[in-house]
């Protein structure tokens, strides 16, 4: 009988990295394998080396050899902002579907647990609110935003198959926007935007007239469902909705952050982009049941804290990568 030993891949990213932290901190192993496409070696910096750790640089899109057994997989690998996984469309695509068939196949080869990080994005434009695991959703399959979302209902499509043809133990979250400490500077999502902005003095870019809604979740909350959505036993429902109900309009995010950093920047406002969704909430009821798990951190309290850590890498000269 072996410990723990959990892959993450994307676990040099803003997410992965917390994870990683929170696995080793329980006392498993962990393998981060990461492209480094849009992570980087500065977010797992502090592991390396570290006894139980160790980080292999790979594509998803490619099947993986862990080298050892492993018993736990978390999939986190794909880029996540909308400004970046535009800008190759295909292997954005190939990540999400690929990249879910390569770690099944491990997965069911290594009798190992697997935990796909979907999104949200699987809803797309929204016509109810807020959104429950049972709503299909609303996507454009041939739009800018098609190869995230399409792929990440396709890589839930293989995750329900997989359990369902092969018997692997695979469990779907629904991550709802979630920010905090290593997101990238240049990340290009709204909560890294303003507050880089609001620090910087430059204008805070809200896109459209800033009424589109976000429910934002604190990193730690976040990690916290990933690792109880894994330990929990056998789920008999399918995705598990993740995120932070709160519900605000861009231009209240816009607000609070000037309020917040006490900027001089003004907001300026920028074309509306493509089939961006006009609102967002999580119904979160089924976590609760299932997980026991609810959101702790308001957003007033995660962005003071995300706030501290930009302004401490501005004020150390590192705002881009
Ligand atoms: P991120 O961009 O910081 O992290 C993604 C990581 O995946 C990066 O380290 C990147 O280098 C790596 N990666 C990308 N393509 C890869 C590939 N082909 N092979 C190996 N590694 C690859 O983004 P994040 O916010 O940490 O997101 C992590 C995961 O959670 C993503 O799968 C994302 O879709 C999902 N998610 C995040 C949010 C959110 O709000 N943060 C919301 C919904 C879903
Ligand atoms: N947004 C904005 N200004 C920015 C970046 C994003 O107003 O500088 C808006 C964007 O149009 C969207 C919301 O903020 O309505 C969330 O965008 P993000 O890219 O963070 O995530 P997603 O659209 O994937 O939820």
């Amino acid at each position: 009988m072996i410990g723990r030993s959990v892959l993450v891949t994307g676990g040099a990213g803003f997410l992965g990295s917390h994870l990683c932290d929170r696995l080793l901190g329980d006392g498993a192993r962990v393998i981060c394998a990461d492209s480094l496409l849009t992570g980087t070696i500065g977010n797992i910096a502090h592991l390396i080396g570290r006894d139980g750790f160790r980080f292999v640089q790979h594509d998803v899109a490619m099947p993986f050899d862990p080298g050892e057994p492993v018993t736990e997989i978390f999939n986190l690998a794909c880029p996540a902002s909308p400004a970046k996984y535009a800008i190759d469309p295909l292997h954005t695509f190939r990540t999400s579907v690929l990249g879910a068939m390569n770690l099944l196949d491990l997965a069911r080869a290594h009798g190992a647990r697997i935990v796909q990080s979907s999104t949200s994005e699987v809803y797309g434009d929204p016509s109810l609110s807020p959104q429950p695991e049972a709503y299909w959703g609303n996507v454009n399959p041939v739009g800018p935003r098609a190869c995230y979302d399409e792929g990440k209902r396709g890589a839930e499509t293989l995750f329900f198959h997989y359990r369902q043809q092969h018997g692997v133990d695979a469990r779907i979250a629904r991550i709802f926007n979630t920010y905090g400490p290593r997101m990238s500077p240049d990340d290009g999502r709204v909560v890294s935007n303003f507050i880089v902005q609001a620090l910087t003095g430059t204008p805070l870019t809200v896109y459209g007239t800033g009424a589109q809604t976000r429910s934002f979740c604190y990193v730690d909350d976040m990690v916290e469902g990933l690792v109880r959505l894994m330990a929990a036993p056998a789920p008999a429902h399918g995705p598990v909705n993740l995120g932070n109900p709160g519900e605000f309009t861009m231009l209240e995010l816009a607000e609070l952050v000037l309020a917040k950093t006490g900027s001089p920047s003004r907001i300026g406002f920028r074309p509306l982009p493509e089939d961006d969704p006009r609102q967002r909430r999580p119904d979160i009821s089924l976590a609760g049941r299932m997980l026991g798990w609810a959101p702790k951190v308001p957003l007033s309290e995660g962005l003071d804290r995300t706030i501290a850590y930009f302004a401490e890498r501005i004020h150390q000269g590192q705002t881009g990568e």
